[in-house]
């Protein structure tokens, strides 16, 4: 994204529209939104239900526990907060999703926003998913309650990579998951703190020493902590 492009665009669908901005009204994020770096606009779904109770869900064809958000109200909604030409992706947070990379976000942070629909209730009636085109996120394998602190996530891990909004850090070169490892320790000041010290190496100014250690570290850490990022090794 150049310095002219339009500001990134985030547009949420959820029945707690008071939910958002939240946390991201405040620091880096709160901030950038606040100058205008970004937008977030959160639109109730409840505005399209149903009858005098505005009614957004019904009971699960074939039975079962919970309700079900109604895919023609959903369906409404979509299309008053994206029109048919809006270039962003359209997401729905859900555990059934491909889970969310920093591959993904980074390429959605290079994007022009995106449409996020959140989840409530058993989930999502099928038939708008797929006509729609929602493109099903997690983020990670485990069950929320709703899809709005994920698209907080989501949202977070975006607006953090916009030109401008970490400040003088490298959006992240460095970091976890950027070269396919976890990050190497941190230390700062004091030197010595209950019996512990910074290694020595990190004190001794020599860059190259310093790069090699933080590079060893990624690598060890990476392979106890998370094996499946580290490529097999040869036979
Ligand atoms: N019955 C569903 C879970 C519904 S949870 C199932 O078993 O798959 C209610 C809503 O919370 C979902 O529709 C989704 O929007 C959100 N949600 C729950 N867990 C999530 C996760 N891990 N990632 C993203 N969204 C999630």
């Amino acid at each position: 994204m150049n310095e002219n492009a339009a500001p990134w665009r985030a547009t949420v669908l959820t029945l707690y529209p008071d939910m958002f901005p939240g946390p991201l009204g405040q620091s880096l994020s709160g901030d950038a939104l606040a100058r205008g770096a970004w937008s977030l606009e959160a639109r109730q779904i409840r505005e399209h239900g149903l009858g005098r109770h505005r009614s957004v869900d019904d009971t699960p064809a074939g039975g079962g526990a919970g309700m079900v958000l109604r895919c023609d109200v959903l369906g409404a909604a979509i299309d008053a907060a994206a029109t048919a030409d809006d270039p962003r992706p359209r997401l729905l947070m859900s555990p059934r999703g491909r889970p969310l990379t920093q591959a993904r976000v980074r390429a959605l942070a290079e994007g022009p926003g995106a449409v996020i629909v959140c989840g409530r209730f058993e989930g999502v009636d099928e038939r708008v998913i797929r006509a729609r085109d929602l493109e099903e996120v997690s983020i990670g394998d485990y069950v929320l309650s709703g899809g709005e602190i994920a698209a907080l996530v989501l949202v977070d891990a975006c607006v953090r990579l916009l030109p401008g909004v970490m400040g003088k850090h490298a959006s992240g070169v460095e970091e976890s998951f950027e070269g396919g490892l976890l990050e190497y320790p941190h230390y700062t000041r004091p030197r010595e703190w209950e019996g512990r010290t910074i290694p020595d190496v990190l004190m001794g100014g020599n860059h190259a020493a310093i790069a090699r250690w933080r590079a060893e570290q990624s690598r060890a850490l990476t392979r106890a902590r998370r094996p499946d990022l580290v490529a097999p090794e040869e036979p």
